[in-house]
């Protein structure tokens, strides 16, 4: 094997954190920005989409009622115009009554000239025979229409004219007719014409904008006079009701599944309704530019998706080469501060090494023959013990070293955290407090919850503060409070005492391994260390406030989470 030193690099083995943390985080900005970004983009999107139809199925209805409005006037202007033709005739005052056939047809032949929807002409007299006729059907004449309605209706009315609806007939074909009356001789005679309906329909349909609308009429009792063979038949039922006493109005019907916008205007010449309804359905399928609003949205979330992931991606690898630097001070100010610690362990263990080889070194000299020394037991005990407490000195500097050092598994389980301080003041110090001059005053929230923690490494943690108290209050009476509470998503033990207290040079060391301030021999300097790596280990923090001469406050600030985001945060660090 190769023993050639490789080089610090920037490879992702070198990061701080696993992938896992890196896809979570990724995970966390792409939701944000999606937040940020799209849900607004998105929220536009459909406010405008819902904007857009309002804003269409309103110009469609204006548009609907315009053309309803543009056909009903050229309807009844065309059956003004057919009225007026008829009463021209019978008005003339040449006309011949009753007139000739010949001269009847002549008339028609006039009137088919003028417009080709006129079929046939008729005169009648007062008690409702066709005098004279012409026209296809000459079986007609003669015939007694004093039962027909058209021929009841004009003879109540006041206008001398009358527009029938649609109807078969005698001659069993689709027709309707024109009459127009006046006295003569103190009786009513009747010009009559029946015209085509399908060659008015061909007129309407001619008219500007008819190809962009279905055209039908109803009459009053809503059956269909003229209509378009693909939504009904004539003399059909309209599916639409049109209120009589509106003169115009529109709405949206249904037929089967196709649900479709429709305006209606009633005519002025007669009885009749004129219906348009747009030839695309609303409501079931989506207009061109519609479909084209939906696209562009459609391009701009994936574009804007895409921009996210990208950006996403970019982060997460800005973030990796920050963590990859901070990583790489963090080895470096390792390897400097290995240097002091280095020194200081040959400091602190130096002392009782020193201590063990003079010790030693007299009693290899008194049990030398050579110089016939002697030795009391009580002495030799003495010094042996001497020696024992050096090397126990020297075990647990060790000890708290490689505890510092080494990252030893957490036995994580739910505590109950009055009873942990309680263990260490009642269980482990409880001599040591009875004797000395601190008084422990405890202040518990017994409303916090169970906390998830390793007992006795945060046992270990209290004990070397409350420890510390204890050392700083020595020589003259003093209280340590212990108090908890609770602090967001955190429970705070707070150890605060009336002792010395720490200058602020103090206390910028405070944490740092082997920084102590007691004598030789009672303080090694690791205890805050420590309990910094447990805290920290267990996703807390330690606060400390002091005040020289009057006293210091130290806070332990330990999350309420669950095992496993602990362990989780212990991994990532
Ligand atoms: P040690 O107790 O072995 O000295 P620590 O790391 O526990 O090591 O403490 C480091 C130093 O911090 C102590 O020597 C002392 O100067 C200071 N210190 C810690 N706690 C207190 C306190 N409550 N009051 C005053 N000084 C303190």
């Amino acid at each position: 094997m190769s023993t050639e030193k490789q080089p610090h690099s920037l490879k992702a083995e070198t990061l701080p954190y696993k992938a896992e943390h890196y896809r979570e985080w990724r995970r966390r900005q792409i939701v944000r920005m999606s937040i940020t970004y799209l849900a607004p983009l998105i929220i536009l999107i459909v406010y405008f989409h819902y904007r857009y139809i309002g804003i269409e199925a309103e110009s469609r209805r204006m548009q609907l009622g315009a053309v309803a409005e543009h056909q009903a006037n050229t309807l009844d202007l065309f059956l003004t115009e057919r009225r007026l033709n008829l009463a021209n005739l019978i008005d003339h005052p040449r006309f011949s009554i009753p007139p000739t056939s010949r001269e009847m047809t002549e008339y028609l032949t006039d009137l088919k000239r003028i417009s080709d929807a006129f079929v046939d002409l008729g005169f009648f007299d007062a008690t409702g025979i066709q005098v004279t006729y012409a026209g296809p059907y000459p079986s007609l004449e003669s015939r007694n229409y004093r039962d027909e309605v058209w021929f009841n209706a004009l003879r109540r009315s006041e206008d001398n004219f009358v527009i029938s609806d649609i109807y078969m007939g005698f001659r069993q074909q689709l027709h309707f007719t024109i009459a127009v009356s006046r006295i003569y001789e103190s009786k009513l005679i009747v010009l009559r014409a029946t015209l085509d309906p399908a060659r008015m329909y061909e007129y309407i349909q001619s008219q500007q904008a008819a190809g962009d609308v279905i055209t039908s009429i109803v009459n009053a009792k809503g059956r269909y006079q003229l209509v378009d063979d693909s939504i009904g038949r004539p003399l059909g039922p309209c599916p639409i009701s049109v209120p009589v006493e509106q003169q115009y109005g529109g709405g949206t019907a249904e037929t089967g599944r196709s649900k479709w916008q429709y305006a209606f205007r009633w005519l002025r010449n007669t009885d009749w309704c004129l219906i348009v309804k747009s030839v695309a359905d609303t409501g079931t399928i989506f207009s061109n530019l519609q479909i084209r609003s939906m696209l562009v949205s459609a391009a701009l979330l994936l574009i804007s998706i895409a921009i996210i992931l990208n950006r996403s991606k970019k982060l997460v690898s800005q973030q990796k080469r920050v963590d990859q630097t901070r990583a790489q001070l963090e080895h470096a100010s390792k390897l400097a501060s290995v240097g002091e610690l280095a020194a200081g362990i040959a400091h602190e263990v130096n002392n009782p090494l020193a201590i063990i080889t003079v010790e030693s070194g007299l009693l290899m000299d008194y049990t030398d023959p050579q110089f016939g020394l002697t030795l009391e037991h009580s002495e030799l005990r003495e010094r042996l013990q001497t020696i024992q407490d050096s090397a126990f000195r020297c075990r647990d500097i060790t000890l708290k070293l490689l505890r510092f050092v080494r990252r030893s598994d957490f036995d994580l389980k739910e505590h109950d955290i009055h009873k942990l301080i309680d263990g260490v003041i009642v269980g482990l110090l409880g001599k040591e407090i009875e004797v000395s001059d601190a008084r422990v005053v405890c202040d518990y929230d017994r409303s916090l919850p169970q906390l998830t923690t390793d007992g006795n490494q945060l046992q270990q943690v209290i004990l070397n503060i409350v420890n510390n108290a204890r050392d700083a209050i020595a020589g003259k009476p003093g209280e340590i409070n212990i108090a908890t509470s609770r602090r967001g998503k955190s429970i705070v033990v707070s150890i605060q005492d009336n002792g010395s207290g720490m200058p602020p040079d103090v206390l910028e060391k405070l944490f740092v391994p082997f920084f102590t301030t007691k004598d030789v021999g009672k303080g090694t300097g690791l205890g805050l260390s420590v309990s910094y790596g447990i805290v920290r280990s267990l996703g807390g923090e330690i606060e400390v406030e002091s005040i020289a001469g009057e006293g210091s406050t130290f806070r332990l600030v330990l999350p309420i989470k669950s095992k496993r985001s602990i362990n989780r945060s212990r991994n990532n660090q």
